[in-house]
């Protein structure tokens, strides 16, 4: 699984790349460029987990986690890569990607194994689904087409919506969707279902929440009809199965769950999970489950950003047949933050308020829902914000951090203001300059670099960086 990628002509090249360490301090060269070309979400997405092996005649060899990095980071963000392999590792720098496969891999998952008898076979299964009342449990309103894409929940999206258009292809599998409450992990996973029920009829899609799963086995248990529930979750092309967090502590239901995780995942089945955390942070979840769990491909949702937040705001009173004006739009997606979920009650709260009590849908309306639903206006960060609590903790005028003075006294504070900027807004680099005395984007990325640098040995500037932080958030 080697993918080969050339990179273009030579713009600079500092180092001599013979040994680890060239390696290893280009490498992070190379990962700043990228991390101020692209949003911190996906730098965290999709570059971080990537690690350079070694780089030797103009090859750099660099491990991915599953062969869907190769083809998204290919596809994503082929120029950016190019440019940056250019500047920090020469030219016609190849680069060949290495997929990391887990050896504990039964070969059977990997390879299926055509049947003789397979149309036979398909018939009991079919059969038997259809004894067992088979039915894919989904909610039709949980659809691809209504779910708002952004920076944050992009990769989970995209991965699946590639499930649900090849769902035997099992190109990734498990799929496992993690992240905070309200963020659309049941929209995504039920979206997979609706999808295939849809487009590929023939498929047998089945969505269970891990509570219903342990429902069903503990009602077979008590009903002496095991052998059917085996059945229904073992019989399917496509299980998704809804917040597995709730099988923290369940030992027996853990352990039937690994089971058909197992007999799906080695029949070559899609298994498509969700959770509310990071698998490795699940508690006593059985070590064999959390290994299978990396064959698999990991996606996580974050917050969405503002534009995203508005976004959603904006379809969601659409669909709830109510126009609202731009600011009252605006005012919603500021000050709710956190959960989409809270965005939609939001919204129901405000079209129930215009059309009984009869009121004008406007901020003040919004700001009395907010208040009764208890929604704690959050803080919105601007730059003048991060300028003012700098100036304030180094106790210096705000208007000197975009003076030219080159003094000591100013330069720190104005670079870790440019710094904490870059970090807590989704301002750009020359967005940034211009608030700080419009500076160029070079002399932001070099106040940027100096800081990040400096954090990590001037244990003054880190408490000080620490303190403001704090303060902020
Ligand atoms: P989770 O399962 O992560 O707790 P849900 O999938 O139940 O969250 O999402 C909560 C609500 O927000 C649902 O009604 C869902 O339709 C909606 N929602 C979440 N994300 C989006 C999105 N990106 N676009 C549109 N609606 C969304
Ligand atoms: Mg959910």
């Amino acid at each position: 699984m080697i993918k080969e990628m050339l990179s273009g002509s030579l713009i600079d090249t500092e180092y001599s790349l013979n040994d680890d360490n060239n390696l290893s301090v280009n490498w992070k060269k190379f990962l700043r460029f990228v991390k101020n070309n692209v949003s911190t979400h996906i730098f965290r997405t999709w570059f971080i987990p990537i690690k350079p092996i070694k780089y030797i005649d103009n090859e750099l060899l660099v491990e991915v986690p599953s062969q869907f990095y190769c083809e998204w980071l290919d596809e994503h963000y082929y120029d950016l890569i190019k440019t940056g392999l250019t500047k920090f590792f020469g030219e016609n720098t190849k680069l060949k990607y290495q997929v990391i496969l887990d050896t504990n891999q039964p070969e059977t998952s990997r390879i299926k194994i055509p049947s003789s008898n397979a149309l036979a076979q398909e018939q009991v299964r079919i059969n038997a689904l259809q004894k067992l009342n088979y039915n894919p449990n989904l909610a039709p309103n949980y659809t691809f087409d209504n779910f708002v894409v952004g920076d944050s929940n992009e990769f989970a999206y995209s991965s699946c919506l590639a499930i649900a258009k090849n769902p035997l292809q099992t190109k990734f599998n498990p799929l496992i969707i993690y992240g905070n409450t309200g963020l659309g992990k049941t929209h995504l996973i039920q979206a997979i279902g609706n999808f295939i029920l849809v487009n590929h009829p023939n498929v047998q899609v089945l969505y269970s929440t891990s509570e219903n799963f342990a429902n069903n086995f503990i009602d077979a248990i008590k009903n002496n009809n095991m052998n059917d529930f085996m059945q229904l979750y073992r019989s399917v092309d496509v299980l998704l199965i809804d917040d597995i967090q709730f099988f923290q502590n369940k030992g027996k239901i853990q352990d039937h769950f690994f089971h058909t995780f197992n007999t799906l995942h080695q029949a070559g089945k899609q298994i498509v999970l969700t959770s509310d955390k990071a698998p490795k942070e699940l508690k006593d979840l059985d070590e064999r489950l959390i290994s299978r769990f990396q064959w698999g491909v990991l996606a996580y949702i974050e917050p969405p950003e503002l534009e995203t937040r508005i976004a959603i705001t904006k379809k969601k009173s659409e669909n709830e047949g109510l126009e609202l004006p731009v600011d009252v739009i605006e005012f919603i997606a500021q000050n709710v933050t956190s959960n989409i979920r809270e965005i939609e009650g939001v919204i129901i709260s405000l079209v129930a308020q215009v059309a009984i009590g009869n009121k004008k849908p406007n901020v003040d309306l919004v700001r009395e829902i907010l208040r009764t639903k208890h929604i704690r206006s959050s803080k919105i960060l601007t730059i003048d914000k991060i300028k003012n609590a700098v100036s304030h903790y180094f106790n210096v005028d705000p208007n000197d951090l975009e003076s030219k003075s080159r003094k000591k006294e100013l330069v720190v504070p104005r670079q870790l203001a440019m710094y904490i900027s870059k970090e807590l807004t989704n301002s750009t680099l020359e967005t940034i300059g211009k608030h700080f005395g419009n500076r160029d984007h070079s002399t932001v990325l070099h106040a940027i670099n100096i800081t990040e640098r400096n954090l990590l040995f001037d244990e003054r500037l880190k408490s000080a960086y620490e303190y403001i932080i704090r303060k902020l958030i």
